[in-house]
Protein backbone atom coordinates (compact mmCIF):
# COMPACT_ATOMS: atom_id res chain seq x y z
CA UNK A 1 0.00 0.00 0.00
CA UNK A 2 1.12 3.51 -0.70
CA UNK A 3 1.46 5.59 2.36
CA UNK A 4 -1.20 8.51 2.92
CA UNK A 5 -0.34 11.58 2.29
CA UNK A 6 -1.34 14.76 3.91
CA UNK A 7 -0.33 18.48 3.84
CA UNK A 8 -0.70 21.37 5.93
CA UNK A 9 -0.16 25.03 5.14
CA UNK A 10 -1.84 25.62 1.70
CA UNK A 11 0.41 29.55 1.27
CA UNK A 12 2.47 31.10 -1.65
CA UNK A 13 4.79 27.58 -1.48
CA UNK A 14 2.61 25.05 0.15
CA UNK A 15 -0.46 25.73 -2.14
CA UNK A 16 1.61 24.54 -5.19
CA UNK A 17 3.67 21.65 -4.27
CA UNK A 18 0.20 20.16 -2.39
CA UNK A 19 -0.79 20.57 -5.81
CA UNK A 20 2.02 19.01 -7.19
CA UNK A 21 1.85 15.77 -4.77
CA UNK A 22 -2.16 15.38 -5.80
CA UNK A 23 -1.18 15.66 -10.27
CA UNK A 24 1.12 12.74 -9.49
CA UNK A 25 0.08 10.69 -6.88
CA UNK A 26 -4.07 11.30 -7.17
CA UNK A 27 -5.02 11.03 -3.27
CA UNK A 28 -3.93 13.75 -1.15
CA UNK A 29 -5.55 15.15 1.90
CA UNK A 30 -4.73 18.59 3.07
CA UNK A 31 -5.73 21.10 5.79
CA UNK A 32 -5.29 25.00 5.95
CA UNK A 33 -6.32 27.51 8.58
CA UNK A 34 -8.28 29.82 6.47
CA UNK A 35 -10.06 27.18 4.96
CA UNK A 36 -10.79 28.93 1.95
CA UNK A 37 -7.35 28.32 0.59
CA UNK A 38 -7.93 24.62 0.00
CA UNK A 39 -10.94 24.92 -2.06
CA UNK A 40 -9.03 24.68 -5.67
CA UNK A 41 -7.24 21.40 -4.28
CA UNK A 42 -10.54 20.45 -3.34
CA UNK A 43 -12.12 21.09 -6.69
CA UNK A 44 -9.09 19.11 -8.55
CA UNK A 45 -9.50 15.86 -6.33
CA UNK A 46 -7.97 16.77 -2.75
CA UNK A 47 -9.65 15.66 0.55
CA UNK A 48 -10.31 18.36 3.15
CA UNK A 49 -9.79 17.58 6.80
CA UNK A 50 -12.11 19.27 9.19
CA UNK A 51 -8.65 19.55 11.89
CA UNK A 52 -5.04 18.89 12.32
CA UNK A 53 -5.89 15.79 14.80
CA UNK A 54 -8.24 14.55 11.52
CA UNK A 55 -5.07 15.56 9.10
CA UNK A 56 -2.75 13.62 11.31
CA UNK A 57 -5.26 10.74 11.35
CA UNK A 58 -5.55 10.40 7.63
CA UNK A 59 -2.01 10.33 7.12
CA UNK A 60 1.45 8.28 7.35
CA UNK A 61 2.90 11.20 5.68
CA UNK A 62 2.36 14.40 6.20
CA UNK A 63 4.17 17.75 5.07
CA UNK A 64 4.44 21.02 6.63
CA UNK A 65 4.77 24.57 5.29
CA UNK A 66 3.56 26.81 7.57
CA UNK A 67 5.43 29.78 8.79
CA UNK A 68 7.81 30.10 12.18
CA UNK A 69 9.03 27.99 14.65
CA UNK A 70 6.16 28.31 16.96
CA UNK A 71 3.79 28.09 14.26
CA UNK A 72 5.39 24.50 13.20
CA UNK A 73 5.21 23.45 17.09
CA UNK A 74 1.61 24.31 17.42
CA UNK A 75 0.40 22.36 13.91
CA UNK A 76 2.84 19.52 15.32
CA UNK A 77 0.71 19.59 18.44
CA UNK A 78 -2.31 18.89 17.17
CA UNK A 79 -1.49 16.83 14.35
CA UNK A 80 0.03 14.23 17.14
CA UNK A 81 -3.60 14.34 18.66
CA UNK A 82 -4.83 12.00 15.72
CA UNK A 83 -2.12 10.56 14.21
CA UNK A 84 -0.52 6.66 14.49
CA UNK A 85 2.97 5.43 16.24
CA UNK A 86 5.66 6.01 13.58
CA UNK A 87 3.89 8.54 11.60
CA UNK A 88 5.95 10.44 9.76
CA UNK A 89 6.48 14.65 9.90
CA UNK A 90 8.10 16.32 7.13
CA UNK A 91 8.56 20.37 7.78
CA UNK A 92 8.89 22.54 5.03
CA UNK A 93 9.04 26.06 6.87
CA UNK A 94 12.33 27.62 7.66
CA UNK A 95 12.64 27.66 11.12
CA UNK A 96 15.39 27.63 13.89
CA UNK A 97 17.87 25.15 13.37
CA UNK A 98 17.76 24.77 17.43
CA UNK A 99 13.86 24.57 17.02
CA UNK A 100 13.91 21.63 14.43
CA UNK A 101 16.04 19.70 16.67
CA UNK A 102 13.95 20.12 19.64
CA UNK A 103 10.56 19.03 17.70
CA UNK A 104 12.58 15.81 16.18
CA UNK A 105 13.33 14.67 19.40
CA UNK A 106 10.19 15.37 21.12
CA UNK A 107 8.58 13.88 18.93
CA UNK A 108 11.07 10.79 18.44
CA UNK A 109 10.11 10.05 22.10
CA UNK A 110 6.41 9.74 21.25
CA UNK A 111 7.25 7.47 18.80
CA UNK A 112 6.82 9.85 15.71
CA UNK A 113 9.36 10.52 13.06
CA UNK A 114 10.50 13.50 11.75
CA UNK A 115 12.41 15.25 8.95
CA UNK A 116 13.55 18.80 8.86
CA UNK A 117 13.61 20.03 4.93
CA UNK A 118 13.07 23.35 4.22
CA UNK A 119 12.83 24.38 0.59
CA UNK A 120 15.01 27.42 -1.57
CA UNK A 121 13.41 28.05 -4.90
CA UNK A 122 10.78 30.65 -3.86
CA UNK A 123 7.38 30.84 -5.18
CA UNK A 124 8.79 30.67 -8.76
CA UNK A 125 10.08 26.86 -7.77
CA UNK A 126 7.19 25.95 -6.33
CA UNK A 127 4.88 26.37 -8.98
CA UNK A 128 7.32 24.72 -11.40
CA UNK A 129 7.76 21.76 -8.82
CA UNK A 130 11.46 23.05 -8.85
CA UNK A 131 12.56 23.34 -5.10
CA UNK A 132 15.74 22.23 -3.99
CA UNK A 133 15.38 20.79 -0.26
CA UNK A 134 17.55 20.36 2.74
CA UNK A 135 16.75 17.61 4.33
CA UNK A 136 17.67 16.86 8.11
CA UNK A 137 17.16 13.70 9.85
CA UNK A 138 17.46 9.55 10.05
CA UNK A 139 18.92 8.12 7.07
CA UNK A 140 15.70 6.38 6.12
CA UNK A 141 13.35 8.77 7.03
CA UNK A 142 14.83 11.27 5.23
CA UNK A 143 15.25 8.65 1.85
CA UNK A 144 11.37 7.99 2.78
CA UNK A 145 10.95 11.78 2.51
CA UNK A 146 13.04 12.68 -0.76
CA UNK A 147 10.86 9.53 -2.42
CA UNK A 148 8.03 10.98 -1.45
CA UNK A 149 8.84 14.60 -2.53
CA UNK A 150 9.86 13.71 -6.32
CA UNK A 151 7.54 15.72 -7.93
CA UNK A 152 8.67 19.23 -6.33
CA UNK A 153 12.21 18.67 -6.09
CA UNK A 154 15.16 19.69 -8.50
CA UNK A 155 17.21 18.80 -6.13
CA UNK A 156 17.12 17.25 -2.22
CA UNK A 157 19.85 15.59 -0.41
CA UNK A 158 20.46 15.03 3.00
CA UNK A 159 22.33 17.30 5.35
CA UNK A 160 22.76 15.28 8.57
CA UNK A 161 20.43 14.76 11.44
CA UNK A 162 17.49 16.57 12.71
CA UNK A 163 18.14 20.35 12.17
CA UNK A 164 20.69 20.21 10.02
CA UNK A 165 18.34 20.77 6.98
CA UNK A 166 17.80 23.91 8.75
CA UNK A 167 21.52 25.12 9.00
CA UNK A 168 22.16 24.24 5.18
CA UNK A 169 18.99 26.31 4.70
CA UNK A 170 20.77 29.13 6.94
CA UNK A 171 24.06 28.71 4.84
CA UNK A 172 21.64 29.35 1.72
CA UNK A 173 20.09 32.39 3.34
CA UNK A 174 23.45 34.29 4.06
CA UNK A 175 24.09 33.42 0.75
CA UNK A 176 21.09 34.91 -0.90
CA UNK A 177 21.39 38.21 1.55
CA UNK A 178 24.75 38.79 -0.02
CA UNK A 179 23.93 38.31 -3.55
CA UNK A 180 20.24 41.04 -3.08
CA UNK A 181 22.65 43.88 -1.50
CA UNK A 182 24.97 43.31 -4.22
CA UNK A 183 21.99 43.68 -7.01
CA UNK A 184 20.47 46.75 -4.66
CA UNK A 185 23.57 48.12 -4.34
CA UNK A 186 24.95 48.29 -7.83
CA UNK A 187 22.01 49.21 -9.11
CA UNK A 188 21.41 52.04 -6.86
CA UNK A 189 24.29 53.40 -7.36
CA UNK A 190 24.14 53.27 -11.79
CA UNK A 191 20.52 55.09 -10.97
CA UNK A 192 22.35 58.00 -9.40
CA UNK A 193 25.25 57.56 -12.27
CA UNK A 194 22.33 58.14 -14.51
CA UNK A 195 22.88 54.55 -16.56
CA UNK A 196 20.93 53.17 -17.84
CA UNK A 197 19.62 50.78 -15.27
CA UNK A 198 18.09 47.65 -18.31
CA UNK A 199 21.52 47.93 -19.95
CA UNK A 200 23.33 47.82 -16.89
CA UNK A 201 21.27 44.84 -15.49
CA UNK A 202 21.87 42.92 -18.59
CA UNK A 203 25.77 43.53 -19.09
CA UNK A 204 26.46 43.08 -15.45
CA UNK A 205 24.34 39.94 -15.18
CA UNK A 206 25.31 38.39 -18.06
CA UNK A 207 28.94 38.81 -16.11
CA UNK A 208 31.19 38.23 -13.24
CA UNK A 209 28.61 40.53 -11.31
CA UNK A 210 25.83 38.18 -12.42
CA UNK A 211 23.23 36.35 -10.23
CA UNK A 212 20.10 34.58 -9.45
CA UNK A 213 19.42 38.03 -7.84
CA UNK A 214 20.53 39.70 -10.83
CA UNK A 215 18.13 37.43 -13.48
CA UNK A 216 15.46 37.23 -11.48
CA UNK A 217 15.11 40.71 -8.86
CA UNK A 218 16.85 43.21 -12.03
CA UNK A 219 13.21 42.99 -14.08
CA UNK A 220 11.43 43.62 -10.49
CA UNK A 221 13.44 46.57 -9.50
CA UNK A 222 13.34 47.70 -13.09
CA UNK A 223 9.53 47.46 -13.01
CA UNK A 224 9.34 49.02 -9.40
CA UNK A 225 7.37 45.85 -8.76
CA UNK A 226 7.07 44.97 -5.27
CA UNK A 227 5.04 42.16 -5.12
CA UNK A 228 6.85 39.16 -3.22
CA UNK A 229 8.55 36.74 -4.40
CA UNK A 230 9.82 36.55 -0.40
CA UNK A 231 8.88 39.18 1.84
CA UNK A 232 10.80 41.47 3.37
CA UNK A 233 9.21 40.06 6.88
CA UNK A 234 10.10 36.21 5.98
CA UNK A 235 13.97 37.44 5.16
CA UNK A 236 14.27 39.15 8.23
CA UNK A 237 12.26 36.18 10.12
CA UNK A 238 15.37 33.91 8.60
CA UNK A 239 18.03 36.63 8.97
CA UNK A 240 17.00 36.26 12.88
CA UNK A 241 17.18 32.41 13.14
CA UNK A 242 20.66 32.80 10.95
CA UNK A 243 22.16 35.57 13.51
CA UNK A 244 20.88 33.29 16.30
CA UNK A 245 22.71 29.77 15.18
CA UNK A 246 25.73 32.20 14.26
CA UNK A 247 26.01 33.26 17.80
CA UNK A 248 25.76 29.30 18.51
CA UNK A 249 28.61 28.37 16.42
CA UNK A 250 30.52 31.58 17.28
CA UNK A 251 30.49 32.01 13.32
CA UNK A 252 30.87 35.54 12.05
CA UNK A 253 27.86 36.80 9.70
CA UNK A 254 28.25 40.59 9.89
CA UNK A 255 26.95 40.72 6.47
CA UNK A 256 23.74 38.93 7.29
CA UNK A 257 23.77 41.53 10.42
CA UNK A 258 24.25 44.53 7.74
CA UNK A 259 21.22 42.96 5.82
CA UNK A 260 18.78 42.75 8.44
CA UNK A 261 19.81 46.15 9.81
CA UNK A 262 18.96 47.98 6.12
CA UNK A 263 15.79 46.13 5.54
CA UNK A 264 14.60 47.13 9.02
CA UNK A 265 13.59 50.03 8.26
CA UNK A 266 11.15 49.20 4.94
CA UNK A 267 9.58 47.14 7.95
CA UNK A 268 8.91 49.64 10.26
CA UNK A 269 7.22 51.61 7.64
CA UNK A 270 4.72 48.86 6.97
CA UNK A 271 6.30 47.47 3.71
CA UNK A 272 7.19 43.94 4.92
CA UNK A 273 4.96 42.40 2.78
CA UNK A 274 6.85 43.53 0.06
CA UNK A 275 9.81 41.86 -2.24
CA UNK A 276 13.17 41.78 -0.53
CA UNK A 277 14.31 43.57 -3.92
CA UNK A 278 12.92 46.73 -1.99
CA UNK A 279 15.95 47.14 -0.48
CA UNK A 280 16.99 49.23 -3.67
CA UNK A 281 14.43 52.03 -2.73
CA UNK A 282 15.72 52.07 0.35
CA UNK A 283 19.81 52.29 -0.75
CA UNK A 284 18.71 54.70 -3.06
CA UNK A 285 17.62 57.52 -0.94
CA UNK A 286 20.90 56.67 1.21
CA UNK A 287 23.28 59.58 1.36
CA UNK A 288 26.96 58.95 1.29
P1 LIG B 1 2.58 32.14 3.44
O1 LIG B 1 2.14 32.31 2.03
O2 LIG B 1 2.42 33.28 4.39
O3 LIG B 1 1.82 30.87 4.03
C1 LIG B 1 1.96 30.50 5.37
C2 LIG B 1 1.03 29.35 5.63
O4 LIG B 1 1.19 28.94 6.99
C3 LIG B 1 -0.46 29.69 5.46
O5 LIG B 1 -1.10 28.55 4.96
C4 LIG B 1 -0.89 30.00 6.90
O6 LIG B 1 -2.27 29.81 7.14
C5 LIG B 1 -0.07 28.95 7.64
N1 LIG B 1 0.15 29.24 9.07
C6 LIG B 1 0.98 30.17 9.60
N2 LIG B 1 0.96 30.10 10.94
C7 LIG B 1 0.12 29.10 11.26
C8 LIG B 1 -0.31 28.54 12.48
N3 LIG B 1 0.15 28.99 13.66
N4 LIG B 1 -1.19 27.51 12.45
C9 LIG B 1 -1.66 27.04 11.27
N5 LIG B 1 -1.29 27.52 10.06
C10 LIG B 1 -0.41 28.54 10.07
O7 LIG B 1 4.12 31.74 3.53
P2 LIG B 1 5.03 30.99 2.44
O8 LIG B 1 5.66 32.01 1.57
O9 LIG B 1 4.26 29.87 1.84
O10 LIG B 1 6.19 30.43 3.38
C11 LIG B 1 6.02 29.26 4.15
C12 LIG B 1 7.37 28.86 4.71
O11 LIG B 1 8.28 28.61 3.63
C13 LIG B 1 8.02 29.94 5.58
O12 LIG B 1 8.69 29.35 6.66
C14 LIG B 1 8.98 30.63 4.62
O13 LIG B 1 10.07 31.24 5.28
C15 LIG B 1 9.42 29.45 3.77
N6 LIG B 1 9.90 29.81 2.42
C16 LIG B 1 9.21 30.73 1.66
C17 LIG B 1 9.69 31.05 0.39
C18 LIG B 1 8.99 32.08 -0.49
O14 LIG B 1 9.56 32.48 -1.51
N7 LIG B 1 7.77 32.49 -0.18
C19 LIG B 1 10.84 30.43 -0.10
C20 LIG B 1 11.48 29.48 0.68
C21 LIG B 1 11.01 29.18 1.93
P3 LIG B 1 -3.33 30.95 6.74
O15 LIG B 1 -3.62 30.72 5.28
O16 LIG B 1 -4.49 30.70 7.60
O17 LIG B 1 -2.68 32.26 7.00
Amino acid sequence: MPPRLGFAGLGVMGGPMAGHLLRHYRALTVWNRTASKADELHQSGAKIAGSLEELGKASDIVFICVNRSEDVREVVDSLIQGASPNTLFVDHSTIAPADAVLLGSDLEQSGFRFVDAPVTGGSMGAQAGQLTLFCGGPEEDVAEAIEAMVPYTKRAERMGPCGSGQMAKMANQIAVGGALLGLCESLSFAKKAGLNLAQIRNLIGGGAGGSWAFEHYGPKILNEDWAPGFSITNQRKDFGYCMDAARSLDAAVPGTELLDELLKPLEDEGHGEWSTAALYVHLLRQRA
